[in-house]
């Protein structure tokens, strides 16, 4: 039994990581940018998290020499807290967090996390410690069930489901022709945008890690699920006091950040909490009341309907 029991273990082993490479190329992918140019260093340790600051000192970046989208960008994201990133469309809002996930390297200046250059660490320590809730997610052909669970493969199918009713998917999972059995992704069961982020925030759920990243992570939800899975998400980055960084359009969803940055062409533009940038009647203002003429007030306590 031992003989046999060993080189099982092995395969145990060796599937795991098989798993865990396919789910760090998944969240490579999640980000839509896979640069097989990026290499630890030799000496590269993993990143030791203590609080989750997140610095951006003098980085400058751009997809081609010629067009550099953020320039000479300095920024710091204070551990445990929730920050927003706004800005007029293409200004480098996601471009900011595929640096951090270190999909690129910046070209000058450098990004610290903990003190750390991401640069030094190795990238499987910092991915672990990233989670991601990117503009749109790409299903595995595999079930529902499957496609939560790659967020964490120790954890139970009790806390899949769990993770799914967090993320309010659970009841229309239920609905789905095989529930949590149901195939999607390219030849399964075609799905709803909104479902997608909803499944995204499950593995996220699932996953757990210190640092959060949302990138219009809600953006196809109804106005009322967007608010209770928010409000879900709140709550657990604060009981937690995770750093999270959210990019998004609405600015509805993300005026109670600690702190919103708002950046232009590359730059921040103005940062404050949401009071101080109307205060301000700068970008954010305007940009707050312009999106605002785009709701009727519905008489229920500012939840306005918007205009389709
Ligand atoms: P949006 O609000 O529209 O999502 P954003 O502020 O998040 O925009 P980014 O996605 O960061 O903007 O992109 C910044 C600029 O970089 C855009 O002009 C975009 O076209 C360009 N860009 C993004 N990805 C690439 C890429 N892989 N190669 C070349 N240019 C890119």
């Amino acid at each position: 039994v031992f003989q046999l029991s060993m080189p099982l273990n092995f395969l145990g082993s060796m599937y795991r990581e098989l798993r865990q490479s396919l789910l760090d190329m998944e969240a490579l992918f999640n980000l839509q940018k896979v640069n097989v140019a990026i290499k630890d260093k030799p000496e590269a340790k993993p990143l030791l998290l203590t609080s989750g600051e997140i610095k951006f000192e003098n980085v400058s970046f751009g997809y081609r020499p010629d067009r550099p989208i953020l320039k000479n960008l300095s920024l710091t994201i204070p551990a445990g807290k929730k920050v927003a990133v706004v800005g007029p469309s293409g200004c480098g809002k996601s471009t900011i967090l595929r640096l951090l996930f270190r999909s690129y390297d910046v070209q000058e200046g450098r990004i610290l996390i903990d003190g750390q250059d991401i640069r030094d660490v190795t990238q499987e320590s910092l991915r672990k410690a990233i989670g991601v809730v990117p503009q749109d997610t790409p299903l595995f052909n595999a079930s529902i069930e499957h496609n939560i669970h790659y967020g964490n493969l120790d954890a139970t199918k009790e806390q899949v489901i769990e993770a799914a009713k967090k993320a309010h998917i659970h009841d229309t999972i239920q609905l789905f022709p095989d529930g949590y059995g149901t195939m999607v992704g390219e030849r399964g069961m075609m799905i709803s945008g909104g479902e997608k982020q909803r499944l995204a925030v499950s593995r996220l759920i699932l996953k757990d890690p210190p640092l959060l990243f949302f990138d219009e992570a809600t953006s196809a939800l109804d106005t009322h699920t967007e608010q209770a899975l928010l409000s879900h998400i709140n709550s657990v980055l604060k009981e937690k006091q995770r750093t999270s960084v959210f990019v998004a359009h609405r600015l509805r969803t993300i005026y109670d950040c600690d702190m919103i940055i708002v950046l232009k062409a590359g730059q921040v533009a103005e940062s404050g909490t949401h009071q101080e940038l109307v205060d301000r009647a700068g970008l954010y203002s305007e940009l707050w009341s312009a999106q605002e003429t785009l709701f009727v007030d519905t008489g229920n306590g500012g939840q306005g309907e918007e205009h389709s």
